[in-house]
């Protein structure tokens, strides 16, 4: 029942407030009439402006005095029944009585129950006041003046049904900006969140990430990003359908959430990757983040019609003074890639000293280690011209830096001498080693993926698999020898020398 009537003070502020003032001045201007008729009727100064003055008082503290909306509202409410009261005793007519009801839709554009109800207090309270006291002054017909109780309960009833309407009006204004609103928050939340999970999306993500790192710099605290990714997540698709492997990006988002604290933000970065953020966490408490991460992934998934294990690989980096997110993001992806390096199922921390660099050296034969850079160069322009034209996703990007990587390794492939000679090729550190291994290992599948599809005609060089081979064999290498140099002999055996 309650329901059905409107919950008033709801409009938002620069409604209001033109909406008041228009009010506010209607009032200012009835006054000044008021005055003004009062003169004509050949009344005194000094009684016209006592007429006139006290509505015209109250507009004012209406519109000026810091009292709150309700009070304003009702203040200004006063003065325009006032000042209809004053027009009903001046003519002495019963038209006049018009007035009251041209003022109730005014007061009720405020959408407030304050307002209205002072309204109706003053006119109902002068017409059982007045009418029955001094019937001659409110009344100009007989009837009214013999019936006074009559005429008022009539005054009062009519008054009472102008509200009714103006209530009507006002309830179904109210509801459609209700309606309005929700649809907009809707659409606003639709925007920022992830329509699977219910987790942030990238923009989202973005957002909060600035900010937490805006904040840190402020409280000289740190922020976590930790990126995550299920493993084999593509096999679950093939094997059980999307809609299994939908219902285990819910259940993991639902698991990952259940980690992080309340200002922390989960978000689907897309596909099978998540990313969190965990504002005001130093380093220290990075393992046992990503141990609460595992653990949480552990138990089996219980999809519908199938029970899966499953394990994500975990990358933690940690902002430093003045980080800025997009380095941070990449950060955390390019640990998590060496989690994937490191067997899957555990968790990298990054650490700077890990970046790339120059480093090592691997015996090749420059004529087919250009090839090699020519074949996957071409991989890439057709695979970002794929991408453009939407023929495959945009999550075949690979981070960054790992890119530079790949640049600054086909780079130092064209400072080879030419000739058939071997030469020595610097190559990264270990750690920008394994990044260039699984970008290539990203660039290769989707170049396989993209012959299938004959969207790239390349045909794919010998060499330039032997000489992958190799190189990958040395990152393997000294992977599995982490105190050893990369420094390598170089297993790669050019054609010539076969
Ligand atoms: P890795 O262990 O190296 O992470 O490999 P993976 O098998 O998990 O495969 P990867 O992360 O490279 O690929 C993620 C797959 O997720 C590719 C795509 O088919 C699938 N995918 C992307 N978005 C969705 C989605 O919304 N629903 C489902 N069911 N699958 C998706
Ligand atoms: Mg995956």
């Amino acid at each position: 029942m309650l329901a059905a009537f409107p919950r008033g003070s709801r409009l938002p502020d620069p409604a209001w407030n033109s909406r008041h003032r228009i009010i506010v001045l209607f009032a200012l201007v009835a006054s000044g009439v008021v005055t003004a008729v009062a003169l004509a009727l050949g009344t005194s100064l000094w009684m016209a402006l006592s007429l006139g003055v006290p509505p015209a008082a109250v507009a004012l503290v209406a519109w000026r005095a810091p009292i709150g909306r309700r009070f304003s509202a009702s203040l200004s409410s006063a003065s325009l029944m006032l000042t209809a009261a004053l027009v009903v005793h001046l003519s002495g007519t019963i038209e006049a009585h018009f007035l009251f009801f041209i003022l109730v839709p005014v007061v009720a554009l405020y959408e407030d129950w304050a307002p209205l109800a002072t309204a109706s207090l003053l006119v109902l309270g002068h017409h059982a006041f007045m009418g029955l006291h001094s019937p001659t002054t409110v009344y100009n017909h007989q009837a009214a003046i013999d019936s006074p109780v009559t005429w008022s309960l009539i005054h009062s009833a009519l008054f009472l049904a102008m509200c009714v309407t103006s209530i009507v009006h006002w309830t179904i204004h109210e509801r459609a900006r209700r309606e309005e609103n929700t649809l907009l928050d809707r659409l606003a939340s639709q925007a920022l969140h992830d329509p699977l999970t219910g987790l942030a999306n990238r923009t989202l993500l973005h957002d909060r990430l600035n900010q937490a790192l805006s904040l840190s710099q402020r409280t000289g605290t740190s922020v976590m990003v930790i990126t995550v990714d299920i493993d084999g997540f593509k096999p679950v698709n093939d094997s059980y359908g999307h809609a299994t492997g939908d219902a285990l990006l819910v259940e993991l988002a639902q698991r990952l959430q259940s980690c992080i604290r309340g200002g922390d933000t989960a978000a689907r970065n897309g596909g099978d990757e998540f990313t969190l953020i965990l504002p005001g966490t130093p380093r220290a408490e990075a393992p046992s983040m990503a141990g609460r991460i595992l653990a949480a992934v552990s138990p089996p998934f219980s999809l519908p019609g199938v029970e899966l294990d499953m394990s994500v690989s975990v990358g933690l980096a940690v902002s430093s003074t003045g980080a800025e997110a997009e380095v941070l993001l990449q950060e955390a992806d390019q640990a998590m890639y060496s989690a994937k390096h490191n067997g899957r199922g555990g968790y990298v921390i990054f650490d700077r000293l890990l970046a790339p660099g120059t480093l090592g050296t691997m015996t090749v034969h420059p004529g087919q280690a250009r090839d090699w850079a020519a074949y996957t160069q071409s991989l890439r322009a057709e695979i970002a011209s794929a991408k453009d034209l939407g023929r495959i996703p945009e999550q075949s990007r690979g981070p960054e830096t790992v890119r530079r990587t790949l640049e600054s390794i086909i780079a130092a492939i064209d400072q080879l001498p030419h000739g058939q000679q071997l030469a020595k090729l610097a190559l990264p550190e270990r750690n920008a080693l394994e990044e260039f291994v699984f970008h290539h290992d990203m660039v290769q599948h989707w170049a396989d993926t993209l012959l299938v599809d004959s969207i790239i005609q390349a045909e794919r060089s010998a060499d330039a698999d032997l000489f992958w081979l190799s190189l990958r064999r040395t990152a393997i290498k000294d992977h599995e020898h982490p105190g050893n140099s990369p420094e390598s002999d170089g297993d790669y055996l050019p054609a010539a020398a076969t």
